[in-house]
């Protein structure tokens, strides 16, 4: 149900370059409850704007943020000018980029802050611990634990163990952030204008991988000999770059209710 939540700023800190991380408290009501991958609408001078819930959907009475602010954007100005204390009023929640309860392995294909969605899915699922990294294959799958989950919890149906691979488009190395914490799932980060992996650290290069989403994606499969019609794909990002990976994979055959996104 669409309310309006009244929140104050708590936490504000630069991830890299444009992209900002946000934590707002909840103050009326003191608690939301969301289906992660949706999104809270933020009206400034009464336009709105759309953000994508990145935290778990198990913290309910915070709220955290990814977002890339542009120079001149109108809500972009409002949240670099916003302190710490300020009060801000969401609406929401909306959205239907949901994690879909199945059984079929899941890809997800994301660029830049199209990552805040996706952090909401992993993290909530992770929180109520039905994540785990099968060791052998390398996989995370998602596990049936019905016994803890939260009824409003899109995995709490899941009767299978559900193979995830994420692969987050960036455009360099320094572009990246929240690395520390995405690597606990199964992550490759496309690095689309470096030449060379050699400004990594040794332990942290299987990480990366140079290329655009698809094409890592696609060499992934290839190399594990997987069938790119055994997945479904959840995409987020620009508009752009979603709508030309949709029109990739449809041309792949893969059907189009197999293909959830969420267009920035
Ligand atoms: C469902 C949904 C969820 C979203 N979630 C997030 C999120 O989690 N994090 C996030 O950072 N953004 C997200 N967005 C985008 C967000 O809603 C705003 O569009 C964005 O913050 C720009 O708003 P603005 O008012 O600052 O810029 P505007 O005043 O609308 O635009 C000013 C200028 O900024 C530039 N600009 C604006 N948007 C883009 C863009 N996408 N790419 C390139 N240049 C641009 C253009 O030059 C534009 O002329 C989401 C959008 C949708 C539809």
């Amino acid at each position: 149900m669409i309310k309006n939540y009244q929140t104050i700023l708590t936490n504000k800190k630069q991830l890299v370059n444009n992209i900002y991380f946000f934590k707002f408290k909840l103050i009326e009501p003191l608690e939301i409850s969301f289906i992660p991958g949706q999104y809270l609408i933020l009206k400034v001078q009464g336009k709105p704007r759309l953000y994508s819930i990145a935290s778990s959907s198990l913290e309910k009475n915070t709220l955290e943020f990814i977002i890339e602010l542009f120079p001149g954007g109108l809500a972009s100005t409002y949240l670099d000018k916003l302190k710490i204390g300020e009060e801000v009023i969401f609406h929401g929640p909306a959205g239907q980029f949901k994690l879909r309860e199945n059984d079929k392995q899941k890809i997800f294909l994301v660029t830049g802050t199209g990552i805040a969605p996706v952090r909401s899915m992993l993290k909530s699922t992770l929180d109520i611990g039905g994540l785990k990294l099968d060791k052998e294959v390398g996989n995370l799958m998602l596990e049936d634990q019905s016994s803890n989950f939260q009824s409003q919890n899109p995995a709490s149906n899941f009767q299978h163990q559900t193979s995830i691979f994420l692969f987050w488009g960036l455009k360099t190395y320094k572009d990246v952030y929240l690395f520390d914490e995405l690597k606990e799932f199964n992550l490759k980060i496309c690095l689309s204008r470096e030449s060379n992996l050699n400004m990594i650290l040794e332990p942290d290069r299987q990480y990366f991988d140079l290329g655009h989403v698809d094409q890592v994606m696609e060499r992934q499969l290839a190399n594990y000999r997987l069938q790119i019609t055994d997945y479904e794909f959840y995409l987020c990002g620009g508009r752009n770059v979603v709508e030309s990976l949709r029109q990739n994979l449809l041309s792949k055959n893969i059907p189009q209710e197999y293909i959830y996104f969420e267009k920035f």
